[in-house]
C-alpha cells in the first residue's frame, strides 16, 4: 500500500479541478441552441422577404397586364375603323403613346422586382442548406457532449474516491493547512524542495527546515512564498 503525502493530494485535486472545469464547459454547451436559433431567425426573415417580394412582383405583373389590355383596346378603336372623327383619333393616338411609355416603365419595374426576388430566393436556399448542415452538426455535438459528460462524471467520482483514500493518509493539521492554503495559492499550496530550494519560488530553504521536511513533516511552509514544503 503506497504512503500518500500532500503532494499526491495536490496532484489529485488538480486533476479534479481540471475535470470540473471541463464538465462545466460541457454542461454549458449541452442543449445550447443559441447559434442554431439565431440562424433559424435569420432564415425566417429571408423567408418573409421572399413572400413580400413575390407579392410585389405579382402585383407589378398585374399592372403590366392591365396596361397591355388597355393598349389593345385603344389600338382596336384606333385601327378598327369604327372611329372616324379626326380629333378623337388624335386623342386615341396620344393615349396610345402614353400607354406604351407607361408599359415600358412598368415592365422594367417588374423585371427589377423579379431580379430582386431571384436574389433573395438564392440567399434563402443558401441559408436553408447552411441551417440543415448546422442542425446535423448540432446533433452530433450534442451526442459527443453527452458522452463527454458521462465520461467526466464517472472519472470524477473515481477520482473523488481516490482523493478520500489519499487524504485519509495525511495527518489532520497538515490537511487543515493544505485546505486553508489551497484557494489563495491557486490550487497549488504544496511546493517541493529540491537542492535546498523551494521549486515554486526558487528561494533557498534554511538547512534545518529542509532537514525537517525531508524527515516527513508536512506542516512547514516556505519562508518566501508561504507554500507547504514537501520533500
Ligand atoms: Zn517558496
Amino acid at each position: 500500500m503506497p504512503i500518500y503525502v500532500l503532494v499526491d493530494l495536490q496532484e489529485v485535486d488538480l486533476k479534479i479541478d481540471e475535470m470540473l472545469k471541463r464538465l462545466l464547459i460541457a454542461n454549458r454547451a449541452y442543449g445550447n441552441r443559441d447559434g442554431l436559433d439565431k440562424r433559424q431567425k435569420q432564415l425566417e426573415l429571408v423567408q418573409s422577404k421572399v413572400h413580400s417580394e413575390r407579392a410585389s412582383h405579382q402585383d407589378s405583373e398585374l399592372i403590366v397586364d392591365g396596361t397591355r389590355t388597355k393598349i389593345a383596346e385603344v389600338e382596336t378603336k384606333l385601327y378598327g375603323g369604327t372611329v372616324r372623327d379626326h380629333r378623337e383619333l388624335q386623342d386615341l393616338d396620344k393615349e396610345l403613346t402614353f400607354l406604351k411609355r407607361d408599359v415600358e416603365i412598368q415592365e422594367l419595374e417588374a423585371l427589377e422586382l423579379l431580379d430582386g426576388l431571384e436574389k433573395t430566393q438564392e440567399l434563402l436556399s443558401k441559408l436553408t442548406k447552411i441551417l440543415q448542415k448546422d442542425s446535423v452538426n448540432w446533433t452530433l455535438t450534442q451526442e459527443r457532449l453527452a458522452a463527454e459528460k458521462e465520461r467526466l462524471t464517472t472519472a470524477l467520482s473515481k477520482l473523488r474516491n481516490h482523493r478520500d483514500i489519499v487524504a485519509g493518509e495525511i495527518a489532520r493539521p497538515a490537511l487543515t493547512l493544505y485546505e486553508r492554503l489551497r484557494p489563495p495559492k491557486g490550487g497549488r499550496p504544496v511546493s517541493k524542495v529540491e537542492r535546498g530550494m523551494c521549486t515554486t519560488c526558487n528561494v533557498s530553504v534554511p538547512t534545518l527546515l529542509e532537514h525537517k521536511v525531508k524527515q516527513g513533516r508536512q506542516d512547514l511552509t516556505c519562508n518566501n512564498c508561504g507554500r507547504i514544503l514537501s520533500g
